[in-house]
């Protein structure tokens, strides 16, 4: 496995549409794996291809954060929200393309997802809380959609200043 490098925003890769992925490969696979290994080394809890530059329709997560609890590595190709529910909820969030901003986000609190897993077979869940937020926050990640652009404007700006100036500095360095 390899960690792959993450990029940071503002980059032209974020906000394009990824392709569904028709057939698994162990090009896909191991992909996957790496975006796993790269996600955990972050550390963060869940990370989309188009992050690593692959703008193909697939994601990672784990969201289990307990100390000692046991993992629970997700990897979802051409991940869909099939229904969501109408009561919403807050979370704070934040994003490995934009390090060390976080802001408050509303989404739906439960939504049920359709995916294909690592070994090819449809899988069909429904999750709550920080589960739930985090696969949502993915997905749009595949439509080119940042939590940062449910912010208003002015913050939004704000934040992609930031970034450009660490983007400089880390191009520096
Ligand atoms: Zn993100």
């Amino acid at each position: 496995m390899t960690l792959r490098s993450i990029l940071i925003h503002p980059d032209p890769r974020l906000k394009k549409v990824c392709e569904p992925v028709p057939d698994l490969t162990d090009e896909l696979r191991e992909l996957a794996d790496d975006m796993l290994q790269t996600m955990y080394d972050a550390p963060g809890i869940g990370l989309a291809a188009p992050q690593v530059g692959i703008t193909k329709r697939l994601i990672v997560l784990d969201c289990v954060k307990e100390e000692g609890a046991t993992p629970r590595p997700l990897v979802m190709f051409n991940p869909e929200v099939v229904a969501s529910s109408d009561e919403r909820s807050v979370y704070e969030e934040g994003c490995l393309s934009i390090p060390d901003q976080y802001a408050e986000v509303e989404r739906p609190s439960e939504v049920t997802v359709r995916w294909m897993d690592r070994d090819g077979r449809l899988q069909e869940e429904t999750f709550a809380d920080l589960w739930a937020t985090c696969v949502q926050h993915e997905i749009d990640h595949l439509d080119g959609i940042l939590f940062i652009d449910y912010l208003k404007p002015l913050k939004r700006q704000l934040i992609t200043r930031k970034m450009q100036k660490l983007k400089r500095e880390r191009a520096r360095a």
